[in-house]
């Protein structure tokens, strides 16, 4: 059995007695058992991190700085490893993993080593000429982490990084179908030089040491990724222990292509945004709205395009698509789609659970749907699965209307030539992220975060500070007087005159 936990720089069993298996949703294989954390872990966790808070938060920025830019060295020399124990747990295709997980979270080790040494408050002035004012951006204290399944390492590290780099300490708590990279990870920021109870782990159910984490008095900021469902009550939680809140929630993306869009390159995109990580992606592109000129041509170009995807063996070179990452992942979206066609919308291509040797691993056929309402579950809701809808539309207005017509605001994208068109749903959208001709792409440099109710604050970028500090104000008296004239307010005479 894999410990666990990493607490206090220390791997452990957790002390509940339980365990659990990792299992590969490719080929239904146990990789791992790894223990449960119970909430006398996550007590020992937390007040690990609390005990390491003074000395990390007071370290010269350069000193965390450091720390991070050995970790991006560790992670690219264990690249290999890590994109391998990644498509494992989580069923990625080894491309997925090697191009795009890795070397992502690599470069946003990179970034933030950089953005350790540029924390900084705005410049000192003195508003009322008596007294100089400066601005900290102070660390917080303890962050309890928790985050999703669908991009294991990336999560943790878009979670650790800017609030580790801030002078936070972090417990981390994966989701408990995928712990084993962020494990992995707990070790090379020790390996990297991070002092002991800075970064800790905790593999554990939501329900048992999630809520512990919570709800932990010394946890002074929660910073959560993961369903909307969950996200309120997560927001509960925080509300009753007046803690800092940052949710990351669902997302369904609209993908609008307009009239005089390049159709060529709106159906390659489509067909990539939609099935990036078997569509288990908070930004992928779910509900295509097209206009109606260039929708039936749109349709066939997508179905022809997402029948020549490989769905296959996650080690091989050659598979594009793994499966979902559970069974129940499997049966939520093939219900979905099942009551979609039910309703009245028609499966065009995909719909299935494909059956022979795939049959052994939580697999699901690249699907588009037709004929769906706007205001049916399969265009409100969030699938989470290789899944994309595509409506018609007639008008600029229609479109930029049925985009914002969901709870969800998390990312989209407009397809035109048009500069006009790509102005106007760039403002217009509501949504945390708008790309225009494309889908997808991220970069360290710049935030990720959602509108409505695809939660708020932002991840990666230097606006992430912003979520993981706080603004303390410093007046400093310059004018060296005893009695000040302010003083007016509480005696009559304040002046140097003054009897007393
Ligand atoms: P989830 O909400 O089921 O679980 C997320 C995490 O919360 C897991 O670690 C889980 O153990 C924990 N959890 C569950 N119940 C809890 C409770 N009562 N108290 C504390 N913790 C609890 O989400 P998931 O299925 O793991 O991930 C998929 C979801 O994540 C999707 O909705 C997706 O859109 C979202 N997501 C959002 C972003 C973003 O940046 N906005 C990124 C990735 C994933």
């Amino acid at each position: 059995m894999t410990a666990g936990q990493w607490i206090d720089g220390r791997a452990s069993a957790g002390s509940s007695g339980e365990s659990l298996e990792v299992i590969n949703p490719a080929t239904g294989a146990v990789i791992e058992t790894v223990g449960l954390a119970s909430p006398v872990d996550v007590d020992a966790a937390v007040c690990a991190a609390d005990r390491a808070f003074r000395e990390w938060s007071t370290a010269p920025p350069v000193v965390r700085s450091e720390v991070l830019s050995a970790l991006a060295g560790r992670l690219t020399a264990r690249a290999a490893e890590y994109a391998s124990v990644e498509s494992q747990q989580a069923g990625k295709p080894i491309r997925l993993a090697t191009g795009f997980d890795v070397p992502g979270s690599i470069d946003n080790a990179a970034y933030f080593a950089g953005a350790a040494r540029h924390l900084q408050g705005s410049a000192a002035a003195e508003w009322d000429g008596t007294h100089s004012s400066t601005v900290r951006r102070e660390a917080i204290g303890v962050v309890g982490s928790i985050a999703p399944w669908n991009y294991p390492l990336q999560m943790a590290m878009w979670k650790m990084l800017p609030a580790v780099a801030a002078g936070n300490t972090v417990v981390l708590k994966p989701s408990e179908l995928t712990p084993l990279t962020a494990l992995m990870l707990a070790e090379d920021c020790a390996a990297a030089g991070m002092p002991p109870g800075v970064f800790n782990v905790l593999t554990g159910t939501g329900p048992v040491a999630g809520e512990a984490l919570l709800a932990h008095p010394l946890v002074r900021m929660i910073s959560f990724t993961g369903s909307t469902a969950v996200g309120h009550r997560v927001a509960e939680v925080a509300v009753a222990g007046l803690k800092r809140l940052h949710l990351e929630l669902g997302g369904k993306a609209p993908f609008v292509v307009f009239d005089d869009a390049d159709l060529d390159a709106a159906i390659q995109g489509a067909v990539a945004g939609s099935l990036i990580n078997t569509g288990q992606d908070c930004t992928a592109a779910t509900r295509a709205y097209i206009h109606s000129s260039k929708f039936a041509d749109f349709v066939a170009g997508v179905a022809d395009l997402m029948a020549t995807v490989t769905l296959g063996d996650t080690s091989a070179e050659t598979s594009d698509l793994g499966p979902l990452i559970s069974g129940n992942q499997q049966q939520k979206v093939a219900a979905m789609v099942g009551r979609a066609v039910a309703g009245g919308a028609r499966a065009v291509t995909g719909g299935e659970i494909p059956t022979g040797p795939l049959a052994v691993g939580s697999y699901y056929r690249p699907t588009l749907i037709t004929g769906a309402a706007q205001d049916s579950e399969i265009v409100q809701e969030e699938v989470f699965g290789p899944v994309l809808v595509a409506l018609p539309f007639d008008t600029d207005d229609e479109a930029i209307a049925l985009a914002n017509d969901t709870p969800y605001g998390l990312a989209a994208s407009a397809w035109t030539t048009d500069v006009v068109r790509s102005q106007r749903a760039s403002r217009e959208i509501q949504a945390g992220c708008v790309w225009i001709n494309d889908h997808i792409p991220i970069v360290s440099e710049m935030p990720h975060g959602g509108y409505k109710a695809s939660g708020f604050g932002k991840d990666m970028s230097m606006y992430s500070f912003e979520e993981y500090t706080q603004v303390k104000h410093v007046s400093v008296d310059v004018s060296g007087v005893a009695r000040k004239e302010w003083h007016r307010t509480i005696f009559r005479n304040p002046g140097p005159d003054r009897v007393v």
